[in-house]
């Protein structure tokens, strides 16, 4: 059974072969943890060492006093064959030996989220990604309503919405953050005391303004994501031209009729762009709600796709929706994911 010295794993876990994983239980994780660990519980840890082992990383392993991980080491050593190591000593060791220790971000209210961060794979350590993290949510309405509600349920950490509109009783049917008193009231101050209510350890920035080219850099420059929910082509290149500028991914998405669309666009100068796909739209080519109707669980599903890939995309969770747009048929169920050229298209803006 390998077992390493504390000091020679922390110097080791700067490097990129090594993963340094601390598995003790959450509560003690709140109090320290080692610079560099991974949070995983035991059982995450062998569900990851497979792939750890295909990287040809090493993997040292850090508990309380350093018996359960020389018992761990064991079990995957039976399995895996060489490569993981028991920190000897454990923390209480490496903690005396003085070496460096951060405080994960604490989660005020870990009962709260106590059931995603049971999922394999997500555990702590996302959960404080998502607390780390700040999106902006261009629009309040039928896909950022629920998209919403969902991000702040789940714990990000600081969310930014734009919108300029006010609740009508149309809105109703399908933009679930609010309800019939709200009728007349600036979406973006109804959503912001909604979300508030739901979840007081967001903090939510709220404007009652039009996304445009004058104020949209300030509020992207500073996000990790941009979540698309507005419902024309006008703020999609508004949003586009600003993420390309600052590098920043946003999610764009689109509703017509009974077809949901979804991608992700990376910002990065030598990938596509919206205006590579989309060159020369309008928005009278685009159904738009008043017009061409809507039943309000379509934009639903679709605010609860972006909620879902902002979380995955936030803390690497899964397949990300680069270069692929997910397209939903939903009168005929048809799920379709149209893979699309890495090649940006000559004369765009990049
Ligand atoms: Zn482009």
């Amino acid at each position: 059974m390998a077992v390493i010295d504390a000091r020679t794993a922390a110097s080791l876990s700067d490097g990129p072969s090594v993963v340094l994983v601390d598995i003790r239980s959450q509560s003690a994780w709140l109090d320290g943890v080692p610079k560099n660990a991974k949070l995983w519980s035991s059982s995450d840890l062998l569900n990851q060492a497979k792939q750890l082992k295909q990287q040809g990383k090493k993997v040292c392993i850090v508990c309380y006093l350093g018996q359960t991980s020389a018992v761990l080491v064991e079990q995957l050593e039976e399995k895996w064959g060489d490569g993981f190591y028991s920190v000897q000593g454990g923390f209480k060791t490496w903690e005396a030996m003085g070496l460096p220790v951060e405080v994960p971000v604490k989660v005020p209210a870990v009962d709260r989220y106590e059931r995603q961060v049971k999922l394999p794979n997500f555990g702590l350590e996302a959960q404080n990604k998502l607390q780390n993290s700040h999106v902006l949510v261009v629009g309040a309405g039928g896909l950022g309503a629920p998209a919403l509600l969902y991000l702040a349920g789940a714990g990000l950490g600081r969310i930014s919405l734009i919108d300029d509109d006010t609740v009508a009783i149309h809105n109703l049917h399908r933009q679930i953050l609010y309800q019939q008193e709200d009728v007349g009231q600036p979406k973006a101050d109804v959503a912001k005391r909604r979300l508030i209510a739901l979840n007081d350890n967001v903090s939510i920035q709220a404007l009652n303004e039009r996304l445009t080219v004058e104020n949209v850099e300030s509020l992207v420059e500073n996000v990790d994501l941009v979540v698309d929910g507005s419902d024309n082509v006008s703020s999609r290149y508004v949003i586009n031209e600003a993420c390309l500028k600052f590098n920043k991914p946003w999610l764009f998405t689109a509703v017509s009729g009974f077809d949901i669309q979804l991608t992700l666009f990376s910002g990065e100068k030598n990938r596509p762009c919206y205006r590579c796909l989309f060159p020369g739209v309008d928005d009278s080519e685009l159904d738009n709600c008043s017009e061409a109707g809507v039943l309000g669980p379509v934009p639903g599903l679709a605010g609860m796709l972006q909620a879902i890939e902002t979380i995955k995309y936030l803390t690497g969770l899964g397949d990300d929706l680069k270069l692929k747009m997910l397209s939903y048929d939903v009168l005929h169920h048809h799920f379709k994911m149209l893979k699309y050229p890495s090649k940006i298209r000559s004369g765009c803006i990049h």
